[in-house]
């Protein structure tokens, strides 16, 4: 029997995260035994270089040696404490000086405590109940979240999800990514407190917004009294060291982090100006907690991954030429097989579509040949090159990969083109 079917004896579909299962590219999923830089092995000893990095956490690739020596330094201390400790300090220090816009930070376990707790404190701050969310911009699994388009965009959201009562979800409008005029129209038909937006939109593969229509977005907040969310829990730390706000130069009044800033340790946090900041608890009424919160091997983890990313700004570029070199190799080699391809870059991160267009909301990138993608994928596999096991997902360049790691990729896709 198969771990994998051992797996799901015990354990719901066998993992504990579903998108792990690969139902959208078939086949088993790999079994990780352990990483190194940029590989990693599965049970069977097989090794694949790995264009997942945990979904985004791991910028320096697996057991990087400053970040690895700082957890087992903190571990050493105790793993938890439910009592402040300085790291939090130093990490929240650290990620402040990076936002000249942003005051007071909270730090939680996940992203999706960071932007479901960073809604309400924008709810409690407006005292206005509804929310504007984007088709294809995924905000974590709260409730208010899982929404889907009633019959089309500037709705009102019904549950995505069974379990979602309808009851928490008709407080939450869909518009549409990067058009203004259907964020227009949820204003006008709600009491919005607050709109969420991932400004690189890593969610429905990598389509970044337009900066006229952030720059809309932040006019129409400013118009209505919104809060405007920034939700940067994949983009923050790696699109940029500052996230969007390096590609943008627009100023959220708050912004959600994750992934990278817990350096592989779950971590999570929501930041904002002092005036919203200040209505949390303990100061304020609106109320947020955690027994983990800021645990300090976590937050070590993270401090010792930004502090390294601070003294090495450079590497954004590289990790950038890194991705275009993947992508325009996958363009010539699509071009030649006759496979339309479409693909996107920002900083370390990468997202291409079976697409003969190049998609700008979620309705485009549904338009995607997913069958392609999941043939892509299954045979890329079996060459030793994890990348994610959906066509909606953004793929991850980390530190250590070589220009010889690319090739070999590239090459590689050339090898299987003919048969996908
Ligand atoms: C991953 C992600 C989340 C959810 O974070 P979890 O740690 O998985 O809960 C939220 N928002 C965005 C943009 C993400 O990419």
């Amino acid at each position: 029997m198969s771990i994998f079917n051992e797996a799901q004896k015990y354990i719901v579909g066998g993992v504990n995260s579903p998108v792990r299962a690969f139902k959208s590219v078939g086949g088993e999923p790999p079994f990780i035994e352990k990483g190194k830089a940029q590989y990693i092995w599965d049970i069977e000893g097989k090794k694949y270089l790995d264009y997942i990095q945990s979904w985004g956490p791991l910028i320096f690739g697996h057991c990087d040696q400053t970040i690895e020596e700082a957890i087992i330094e903190a571990v050493k201390k105790g793993v938890s404490f439910g009592a402040p400790t300085k790291v939090e300090v130093d990490l929240a220090k650290e990620v402040l000086e990076l936002f000249p816009h942003l005051d007071l930070i909270r730090f939680v376990n996940s992203g999706t405590e960071a932007t479901m707790s960073a809604i309400r404190l924008a709810r409690g701050y407006t005292g206005k109940d509804d929310i504007i969310k984007f088709e294809g911009c995924y905000h974590g699994h709260s409730d208010s979240l899982l929404v889907s388009a009633g019959s089309g965009a500037a709705t009102f959201g019904v549950p995505s999800s069974p379990g979602v009562p309808a009851d928490f979800t008709k407080h939450t409008l869909l518009a549409k990514y990067n058009d203004i005029d259907s964020v227009k129209q949820c204003f006008e038909k709600g009491d919005v407190g607050c709109v969420i937006i991932e400004p690189i939109a890593g969610n429905m593969s990598l389509v970044p917004a337009d900066k006229e229509f952030l720059g809309e977005l932040r006019e129409l907040c400013d118009h209505y009294g919104a809060v405007l969310i920034f939700d940067e829990v994949m983009s923050g730390f790696r699109a940029s060291l500052r996230g969007s706000y390096d590609v943008y130069g627009i100023k959220a009044d708050m912004v959600t982090f994750g992934k990278v800033i817990g350096g592989g340790m779950p971590v999570g946090a929501f930041a904002g100006k002092k005036e919203i900041m200040e209505k949390l608890s303990p100061v304020g009424p609106v109320y947020q907690a955690g027994t983990l919160s800021g645990n300090p091997v976590a937050m070590s983890a993270g401090l010792a991954t930004i502090k390294k990313l601070k003294s090495n700004p450079e590497i954004y570029k590289n990790l950038e030429d890194k991705a275009k070199k993947l992508m325009s190799g996958f363009d010539k080699v699509s071009k030649e097989n006759q496979i339309d391809f479409n693909y996107n870059v920002i900083g370390s991160m990468f997202g291409f579509f079976f697409n003969p267009k190049l998609p700008k909301n979620f309705d485009e990138v549904n338009e995607s040949d997913t069958k392609r993608y999941a043939a892509f994928h299954n045979k890329m596999l079996k060459e030793g090159f994890y990348f994610a096991p959906s066509a909606y997902e953004t793929g991850f360049i980390c530190t250590p990969m070589t220009d010889e790691d690319i090739q070999n990729t590239i090459d590689t896709y050339s090898k299987i083109a003919k048969e996908i």
